[in-house]
């Protein structure tokens, strides 16, 4: 008999599940899957070959739980933040330091450059105000009222409900600079740069602390595995317990409460609480839907979670060479940090309207990275790994199948890179290519739906997952959602897994039971 069950290995299911047992509750992680980890990994995927399968890089790890569960975490801000590269050679690199910056964007835009740190304050201010909000389950109105306190007029129209077109055309005149600064509002989204609640996912991504510095992303050493395997150390140093292939078929309930799990093997195990790391939809199916409200049911129903990505993940034989650079076999600045295909607003704006057609983008928006050029050790010597994050291709295709398609689908997206790092193609020796079918297979998600859901207003605050039960909590005593379909939303962000661990420990408190 244990405390409590998490469903699911994922890294808000873990940090659940450490502030469990650490407040001395009996904790069991069940994983469906043979890794810890969730989107959260790094896996060996070609011989000596170490890669981020999923999610790539950190920003959002609220730094709170860094500290309360001793996480020894290596996390390296990027610098250059992104390398775009352009027709004819060269590119934008996006320093950190801003007089370095301010003469990189003067190249394109001296308006722009000018422009950018005003722009990065509106985002900035707007995630002073939000940062609270994150660490309890704040409702639309009180985050509403929270933003109206800032001297920016309409900030929160602005930043949660507007276009990040709208900014990024207000701010900026280059292609370039809309381009990159709008693929932030797009990350993740099937939405495109237009629509309404894009800036949402822009300042979402904005939020971040974990590196150290507002707002800024990062690199861990070792890959985002290092962030899950601390976690479950800490979980076992604790006395957690985690069995991996065991996948949850259902919820046992005893008089409309929790009573624990049973398992796809028959296996029952009791447990009075039980927290769902699995996404919205995954865990409905945990229940019988007769059992829950019918408002929370139909909530999740229509919870969007058609993802977009591509994720390319690729052995390579040596370093790419982008025009224009020096690149002699050495890594140079343009390797350093994150490689970005975004030319113009109307470049995303295209890729996402073949998608919604059913299509596969023509050309992709990427963001690229190779982890080895600053920590060979990930792959044999003078070989490296290059991780290609892309959108958008649609999770059901008008034409053929994934199968069918998927090595054309691949192909495109390296094309899109490829017009910028001539012979980039003769150097993949090796690739993983994760469409939406194959990730939602892979790791569980629901539509390949990156976030566990859409992070766009209307599916954030208190209307995540559901809107009347939108505090960690599932409509069942005993029950409560502990990952990324949950306030404050997706990301290796572990918000969702602290919040939940809460909602039950006070729970258990306000019974007296601790
Ligand atoms: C391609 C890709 C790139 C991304 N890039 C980034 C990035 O660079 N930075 C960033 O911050 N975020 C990124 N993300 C998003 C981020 O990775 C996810 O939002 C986050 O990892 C989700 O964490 P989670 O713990 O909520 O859920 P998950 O990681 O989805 O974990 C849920 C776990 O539950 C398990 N499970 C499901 N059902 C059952 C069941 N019935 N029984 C037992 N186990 C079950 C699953 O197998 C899975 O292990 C990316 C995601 C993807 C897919």
């Amino acid at each position: 008999m244990y405390d409590a069950i998490v469903i699911g290995a994922g890294h808000n299911g873990l940090i659940s599940a450490a502030y469990l047992q650490k407040r001395g509750l009996k904790t069991l992680v069940l994983e469906r899957t043979d890794r810890i980890g969730g989107a959260c990994v790094t896996e060996e995927l070609f011989p000596g070959f170490r890669i981020s399968t999923a999610s790539y890089s950190l920003s959002l790890l609220l730094p709170e739980i860094i500290t309360e569960l001793e996480l020894d975490l290596d996390v390296r801000a990027k610098d250059p933040e992104s390398f775009s590269p352009v027709e004819g050679g060269g590119g934008l690199f996006m320093w950190r330091d801003p007089a370095k910056r301010h003469e990189q964007i003067s190249r394109f835009s001296k308006k722009d450059a000018d422009a950018y740190p005003e722009f990065v304050a509106l985002f900035e201010e707007a995630s002073r105000i939000l940062r609270p909000l994150l660490r309890y389950p704040a409702t639309r109105k009180q985050a509403r009222r929270a933003f109206r306190r800032s001297e920016i007029e309409k900030l929160f129209d602005r930043t949660v409900d507007g276009s990040i077109a709208d900014l990024c055309e207000e701010y900026f005149e280059s292609d370039i600079v809309q381009g990159l600064m709008a693929s932030q509002g797009i990350i993740g989204s099937a939405a495109g740069p237009r629509t309404p609640g894009s800036a949402y996912v822009y300042l979402h991504h904005a939020f971040g602390e974990a590196t150290g510095e507002p707002g800024v992303w990062g690199f861990v050493r070792g890959g985002m595995g290092a962030i899950t395997a601390a976690l479950a150390e800490r979980l076992r140093a604790l006395g957690g317990e985690i069995r991996l292939e065991a996948p949850v078929a259902s919820v046992k309930l005893d008089a409309r409460r929790v009573a624990g799990v049973v398992l796809d093997s028959g296996e029952e195990i009791d447990a009075p609480a039980v927290l769902s790391n699995a996404d919205p939809k995954r865990t409905l199916a945990l229940f019988d839907p007769k059992e829950l409200a019918p408002e929370f049911v139909t909530d999740v129903e229509l919870l969007p979670t058609e993802g977009t990505v591509v994720k390319v993940n690729c052995a390579l034989g040596g370093l790419p060479r982008f025009t224009g650079m020096e690149g002699a076999g050495e890594p140079g600045p343009e390797h350093l940090g994150t490689i970005t295909i975004a030319p113009s607003i109307a470049y995303l704006e295209k890729a996402c309207d073949q998608a919604a057609a059913g299509e596969p983008a023509d050309e992709f928006f990427c963001e690229a990275w190779i982890q080895t050029a600053t920590e060979p050790e990930l792959a044999p010597e003078g070989k490296h790994t290059l991780s290609v994050f892309a959108q958008y291709a649609p999770y059901k295709l008008a034409t053929g199948t994934w199968d069918e398609r998927r090595d054309e689908i691949a192909d495109r997206v390296i094309a899109s890179l490829e017009r910028f790092a001539p012979g980039l193609s003769d150097l993949i020796e090796d690739r993983l290519v994760l469409g939406p079918p194959d990730l939602e297979e892979r790791f569980g998600l629901t539509g390949g739906n990156i976030f566990h859901g859409e992070i766009l207003p209307g599916w954030i605050f208190d209307d995540r997952p559901s809107h009347a039960w939108h505090r960690h909590r599932l409509p069942l005593a005993g029950a409560y959602l502990c990952g990324s379909g949950a306030h404050p939303g997706g990301g290796v962000c572990g918000a969702p897994g602290r919040s939940a661990a809460r909602a039950l420990l006070e729970d258990l408190a306000h019974r007296g039971d601790i």
